[in-house]
């Protein structure tokens, strides 16, 4: 059973006051928040146009009439206080922003996400007399660390992925195609509640398997195939992500072997995940049980990511990762491994760092075998 009570509240509203606190680090006065999932971090805005502009004393967000009565209604549903302008036009919205920088000296601009035109822009027409700064992950930062609110999201879009693959998994023997199954999971993710699929929903069985994010085909799973289902649900913008392999049939010694050595591999890292440990440690944890069997090679991708409001997010847990894990930090672990002649395994839990050691929020049976 899906719990439906209410969920904790987010505390958006003191995030802004957050990100003021790292400013002074990025070299600049206020940020100007171009990326809509940042907005809507440090809003509850969750239109698909606007600019808010944080400075240090407030902020106004840039939208246009479609959201006249959602945009503050977002906000002060979560008790945000911002000016909210409409502005129909480009020329009337770089009008309101340069008003509102006005004698803003050095203003961030959240450089991996405005494009060479709008930066030009910014610089010609905006924001004439300011100095405007490259900033990198400033907001991101922030969302690393999640809040009892968003843990309780992605929770329950958690339970509902484990609830959809326990109804939807059984048919793997009947036959169906690969788009058949991912279909009928993002439905059933939808009827227990949630906004939609987490992300594109990854079916792939047989040789499809050995491509690590392979799209659902209309390919049939037949009897002697791995099937990798990597899937999750989204509640109120956050995600879950989860990986279950399935066997159809009888494995080959390679695919049992792959099971074992995978699940084994999967075990370690979760347990690995603590507060104080490296995102490149849990790697290694992985890495070492799949190297150890003979395939470093057939493992073709990093051990995990963290998942929040993207479904692809700080921080890494990856050989090059220079994250340190912290309590609050909810990441994955999925090691995998891809032979095209036998197919692919890979499983993946979504696991949230606390004080105490770590808790994983996705729960699904991880037996291969079909019941
Ligand atoms: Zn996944
Ligand atoms: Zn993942």
């Amino acid at each position: 059973m899906i719990d439906t009570g209410e969920l904790a509240p987010m505390e958006v509203a003191a995030r802004a006051g957050r990100l003021r606190d790292r400013f002074d680090e990025a070299g600049c006065d206020a940020l100007l928040v171009t990326r809509m999932v940042n907005v809507r971090y440090l809003t509850g805005f969750t239109g698909s146009a606007g600019v808010l502009l944080v400075d240090a004393e407030g902020m106004v967000l840039v939208t246009d009439g479609r959201y006249r009565d959602q945009a503050s209604e977002q906000l002060g549903a979560v008790g945000v206080a911002a000016r909210v302008e409409m502005a129909q036009t480009a020329a009337a919205q770089a009008q309101a922003l340069g008003a509102a920088a006005a004698g803003i000296a050095r203003l961030g601009l959240e450089a991996a996400h405005v494009s060479w035109a709008a930066q030009r822009r910014y610089a010609s027409e905006c924001f004439t007399s300011a100095e405007l700064v490259a900033t990198d992950g400033l907001v991101e930062g922030l969302r690393q660390h999640k809040d009892e609110g968003e843990i309780a999201r992605m929770a329950r879009a958690a339970a509902i992925a484990d609830a959809a693959l326990a109804t939807i998994r059984p048919r793997l023997g009947e036959r169906p195609t690969e788009a058949e199954v991912a279909l009928e999971l993002d439905s059933e993710v939808r009827r227990l509640g949630a906004d939609g699929a987490g992300f594109e929903t990854i079916v792939a069985s047989g040789p499809n398997g050995a491509r690590p994010h392979a799209r659902p085909t209309r390919r049939a799973i037949v009897e002697g195939d791995l099937v990798v289902i990597d899937f999750g649900a989204a509640l109120d913008g956050y995600r879950s992500d989860m990986s279950r392999t399935t066997m159809v049939g009888d494995p080959s010694d390679i695919q049992g072997r792959m099971l074992e050595v995978v699940a084994h591999s999967q075990v370690a890292g979760v347990a690995a995940v603590a507060a104080g440990v490296a995102g490149a440690e849990v790697d290694r944890v992985c890495r070492d049980v799949i190297a150890e069997a003979g395939w470093a090679d057939a493992f073709l991708h990093g051990t995990g990511h963290g998942v929040g409001l993207d479904i692809h997010e700080d921080p890494r847990i990856a050989r090059t990762s220079t994250a340190t894990l912290v309590p609050g930090h909810v990441v994955t672990v999925e090691p995998g491994v891809y032979l095209p002649d036998q197919g692919g395994v890979r499983i993946e839990d979504m696991v949230l760092v606390t004080t105490g050691g770590s808790r994983c929020l996705t729960a699904a049976p991880k037996d291969p075998h079909l019941p």
